[in-house]
């Protein structure tokens, strides 16, 4: 054929099209492969991007030069600020956006980017080279393109098997085949499968409900957006509201409880604990019948609305049954069923932290293939390993993401240490040192990163490197000033309930108090620049949180070097009798290549380290 390509990418869902996009923006020749160009980042769930742990995901992208942040600001239709009662750690932004704008806007993201093509087809099977390294893919229809890296992001199509009731059948998500074929060229060429679930909620028609029974929550009434590029903006007119199941719609889930797939006939699949079916919930909590039902509009255009809280895989009668019975939804019409998927993905225990296979020099894997559910989940290790997939390439060294400075590689590194039993889901609570990578600091948290790859450009790098100058220097302003106490100052304190000022004090004193923030002072700091949202929310959070940072930069620092501590490749794990066996086993399987991946293996217990630590210093001796 001729067709020589840098990177190809298989699969053109979230993760793929992050990884095409980027790989072209590094000026790699790049050909992105997709079962249909209709499909192209297809939401098969809610349309909803972000929420604790993913939006840091969505904001980490944005920093690195992806997509899905400033593509979700362009197809809002309700964002809110959320977990605005916990610390600034967690908090961060969920949008609900229009699902087909979604698509369209990517998918003409993708086509208008230099140095990327794209090709609908399945990919039925890799092209290795002599020395066992990809050189391309081949097509079922027969044709093969070349190149040098590839990166495989087929989500659920693997051996994809759809179930609603008692009916199952081949199928990639609802509507679209399978990839059997390479699923199949994988177990072929060394790698371990397994099977893992999940499943969607039923979408019903806007005009059958009944919102006078239901409650509002509308759209933040402060300008929001996730993307640098983008305007924040207040979004009015599609709120989201809420419902609640009933004894009623619990009694009908019972009596069906033998009829859903999720529960009995999935043996051999592990579903995501976080995101449980209704059956699974009513099963599993017997006592509660009050589950939240929240109505979340798919589109400005559509009718469509998404039944988030009923994922189900029940047959389609009786999910009509459950929704009627629900306040709001008696006489609500079903546009779309619920449903159920089984697929393969492969054990991620097999891939490098820069999401390169261990057996296959060249070949990426990302996304849903690698045991993980959710878009930004796939999005983030789709942009991950398009970058490394350029930088094999371009024979340079991967970039890794530590788990100190991104949730990105918080996700990375649990995936290859841990593996994953059940679908893996980016969680706040996974992550270690949230309050130093916080949604709010992404951007100069990851700009070297970036910049280093070519995915952002020199003026970007510049104005982040600026906005890092004139956050320290506003800091350090607070640290340095005294506010002075006076009648209005006391009386504002006091209308704060909290205490008055006796004496002059540091500015930055006075913020570490939790009534106040940086806003309130400012009639009583009259030298204070203008500074922007961004940069003011950074400011505010270095002040009143620095005690709490320093200790965690402290932990850091200890943790790294450990962590950092290097396993040379041929280290004997399996010789080591003063391990445990479960250790020695894992070890050995798993080669970690640091101290600090061994640390979080299955199995690895800190007696474990200990012996390792001393084995290591003596290993190093006599080497
Ligand atoms: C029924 C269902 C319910 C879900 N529920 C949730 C949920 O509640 N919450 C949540 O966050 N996430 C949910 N997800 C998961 C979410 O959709 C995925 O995590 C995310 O889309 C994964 O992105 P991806 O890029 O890895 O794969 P996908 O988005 O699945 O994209 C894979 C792409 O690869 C293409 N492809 C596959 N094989 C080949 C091949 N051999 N050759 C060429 N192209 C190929 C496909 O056509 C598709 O375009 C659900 C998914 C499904 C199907």
């Amino acid at each position: 054929m001729g067709c020589n390509y840098d990177v190809i990418v298989v699969g053109g869902g979230h993760a793929g099209s992050e990884a095409a996009y980027i790989s072209a923006v590094m000026g790699l020749k790049t050909l992105l492969i997709t079962n249909s160009i209709h499909h192209i980042a297809l939401m098969p769930c809610n349309p909803a991007i972000g929420g604790p742990g993913k939006g840091h995901v969505v904001m980490e992208i944005d920093a690195l030069g992806g997509l899905m942040a400033k593509v979700t600001d362009q197809c809002t239709l309700h964002i809110k600020k959320v977990n605005t009662g916990k610390g600034p750690a967690v908090q961060t932004l969920r949008a609900q956006t229009q699902r087909d704008q979604y698509s369209l806007i990517i998918r003409k993201y993708l086509e208008n980017t230099p140095f990327l093509s794209i090709f609908q087809g399945e990919v039925s099977d890799l092209i290795l080279n002599s020395n066992g390294e990809i050189s391309g893919v081949k097509i079922f229809h027969g044709i093969r393109f070349q190149c040098r890296s590839v990166v495989i992001a087929t989500g659920t199509f693997l051996n994809g098997v759809i179930k609603i009731g008692e009916i199952s059948y081949p199928a990639g998500r609802q509507g679209e085949f399978p990839a059997n074929h390479l699923s199949q060229s994988l177990r072929q060429k060394g790698f371990e499968t397994g099977r893992l679930n999940t499943c969607t909620p039923p979408r019903i028609d806007k005009r059958t409900i009944d919102f006078k029974k239901c409650d509002e929550q509308k759209s933040d009434d402060l300008p929001l957006c996730f993307s640098w590029e983008s305007t924040p903006r207040v979004y009015e007119g599609s709120s989201v509201f809420l419902t609640r199941t009933n004894e009623n719609t619990c009694e009908i889930i019972r009596k069906n409880f033998d009829r859903s797939p999720l529960l009995y006939h999935f043996s051999d699949s592990s579903p995501v604990r976080e995101c449980p079916s209704l059956e699974d919930k009513v099963y599993r909590f017997p006592d509660r019948v009050s589950h939240l039902v929240f109505l979340e509009p798919e589109g400005e255009k559509s009718n469509e609305i998404y039944v988030q809280g009923v994922f189900t895989s029940l047959p389609e009668e009786t999910q009509w049954q459950i929704l009627r019975s629900i306040s709001g939804l008696e006489n609500c019409h079903i546009i779309r069923p619920g449903y159920g998927i089984e697929y393969d993905f492969i054990l991620p225990t097999q891939l490098k932290l820069s999401l390169e296979s261990k057996p296959i020099p060249g070949l990426f894997f990302a996304g849903q293939i690698n045991g993980t559910s959710g878009y930004e989940e796939a999005a983030g290790q789709g942009i991950l390993a398009g970058i490394n997939a350029g930088r094999y390439v371009q024979n340079k060294p991967a970039i890794i993401l530590q788990r100190d400075e991104s949730y990105l590689g918080v996700m990375v590194d649990d995936l290859i240490t841990k593996g994953v039993e059940e679908p893996y889901r980016l969680r706040t609570g996974k992550v270690e040192y949230r309050l130093l990578i916080r949604h709010s600091n992404a951007d100069v948290r990851l700009a070297e990163y970036g910049y280093q790859a070519g995915t952002i450009s020199l003026n970007r790098y510049r104005m982040i490197q600026e906005k890092k100058n004139i956050i320290a220097q506003e800091v350090k302003r607070l640290e340095n000033t005294n506010i002075f106490p006076s009648v209005d100052l006391n009386r504002f304190l006091e209308k704060k309930h909290t205490n008055p000022l006796p004496e002059p004090t540091r500015i930055n004193s006075l913020l570490t108090r939790p009534q106040i923030n940086y806003y309130d002072l400012s009639p009583f700091d009259p030298d204070r620049p203008f500074l922007s949202p961004d940069i003011l929310e950074e400011v505010e959070i270095q002040t009143k949180y620095r005690g709490y940072i320093e200790r965690q930069i402290k932990s850091v620092n200890e943790f790294r070097q450990m962590e950092n501590r290097p396993i040379p490749p041929h280290f004997p794990f399996d010789q080591l009798k003063i391990l445990s066996r479960e250790a020695q086993e894992q070890l050995q399987a798993l080669r970690p290549t640091t101290l600090g991946q061994a640390s979080r293996i299955r199995g690895v217990t800190p007696s474990d380290l200990a012996a390792l630590l001393i084995l290591l210093e003596k290993f190093r001796k006599e080497e």
